[in-house]
């Protein structure tokens, strides 16, 4: 997959990596397989035994570790980095070591990927005794949590398409098939509306829908059935996330109150969503109108999650999460209802936080859908 980000863009990156290093201390930044590696680079690295490595240190140029078998893939822009290649039969771990202690001053901190191996950091750790090893996330976060234009356009994009997927869930047939076989059609749905991975299908039908990650299963969705719709996957890089709710007829009136509720707390919660707004605040918003109707015992997970390379990254909008919400930032809000035994409910949109406030990416009428139970 080729980036749509610019050259330009990967400078900026670069040079903000560096200066954020330099702020907070760092002497040597190592990311290994995962999207800040991506997102410095433009080069999906495959997170496998071998090991690919992005140095960044304080001496010499960048560096991209790399498994020989594997360097035909790695593309790069305008010189932004160089390839180091190691072949399988060389020590990879004295590779990795002897690159790293080139690039950093001695005692260094390395700020290491978290998404690294346990096995690989306690290898590394035993050779270079006097190196102080911290989590990459410090260096990161800062720069992947506040979305450019381009990166907003893109987030965008893949909303776009995936609400495009929601629109055909009225037209679906639903009654009497499986769980997993509405799943796998919507799956195909999702590569046919032009993401390049599928990274989840919730469909969660009855009962089962007041489990909030069920495992789409052989259950059968009958008439009279409320079904919680949670798909996503990545689209040129950019991850969407959406939720809905499908009736298979006329909902309950159970169900139908509870819905209200539901709209209206995440109407409520979006709304509150501001640049100097906390996201502790947001959370506190769609909890605390679901408290006032009854339902806050039935809301058991946060609001919300950052959304952009990964489906889920910084800033979560949590309670006890008093990061201030800053133009640019991408998460979404999705409060739910999940009654054991009875039936649950989710609504999510992907926002982002504007100048003066905020914008939803996802589209898609909040409404039930209401599928034709004889389809
Ligand atoms: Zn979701
Ligand atoms: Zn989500």
């Amino acid at each position: 997959m080729s980036s749509r980000i610019g050259s330009t863009e990967y400078a900026d990156r670069m040079a903000g990596a560096r200066q954020r290093m330099e702020e907070v201390g760092i002497d040597c930044l190592a990311l290994t397989a995962g999207a800040d590696l991506f997102y410095l680079t433009g080069y999906k690295a495959m997170p496998l035994e071998r090991i690919t490595m992005l140095i960044v240190g304080a001496y010499g140029e960048p560096t991209l570790v790399v498994p020989a078998l594997e360097a035909p893939r790695v593309q790069v822009l305008d010189g932004l980095f160089r390839v180091h290649p190691w072949n399988d039969g060389e020590d990879m771990v004295g590779v990795l070591a002897c690159a790293l202690r080139k690039a950093s001053p001695p005692n260094p901190t390395i700020a290491l990927s978290e998404q690294t191996g346990a096995g690989v950091l306690l290898a590394l750790a035993d050779r270079m005794r006097h190196t102080r090893f911290v989590g990459a996330n410090r260096v990161m976060r800062e720069l992947r949590m506040r979305k450019s234009a381009a990166e907003l356009d893109l987030l965008r994009d893949a909303a776009a398409a995936v609400d495009a997927v929601v629109a055909d869930y009225k037209a679906m047939r639903w009654a009497g098939r499986t769980e997993r076989e509405i799943a796998d059609e919507i799956g195909v749905a999702l590569r046919g509306a032009g993401h390049e991975t599928v990274n989840f299908v919730i469909v969660a039908s009855g009962p089962n829908a007041a489990s909030p990650h069920h495992d789409p299963g052989l259950r059968r969705v009958e008439v009279g059935d409320t079904i919680v719709v949670d798909v996503g996957g990545t689209k040129n890089g950019y991850c969407s996330d959406v939720t809905r709710c499908v009736a298979v007829g006329e909902p309950a009136p159970g169900v139908v109150k509870a819905y209200a509720s539901l709209r209206r707390a995440q109407e409520a919660a979006v709304a509150a969503v501001c640049p100097g707004a906390r996201a502790s605040d947001i959370d506190a918003v769609a909890r605390g109108h679901l408290t006032d109707d009854g339902y806050g015992g039935y809301f058991v997970h946060r609001t919300g999650h950052g959304i952009g390379l990964d489906a889920h990254e910084e800033p979560y909008i949590v309670a006890g999460n008093t990061e201030t919400l800053e133009s640019g930032m991408c998460f979404s809000v999705e409060p739910g209802i999940y009654v054991p035994g009875e039936f649950g409910l989710r609504l999510e949109d992907i926002v982002a936080v504007t100048p003066d406030g905020v914008t939803s990416l996802n589209t898609a009428p909040h409404d039930i859908v209401v599928a034709d139970p004889t389809a």
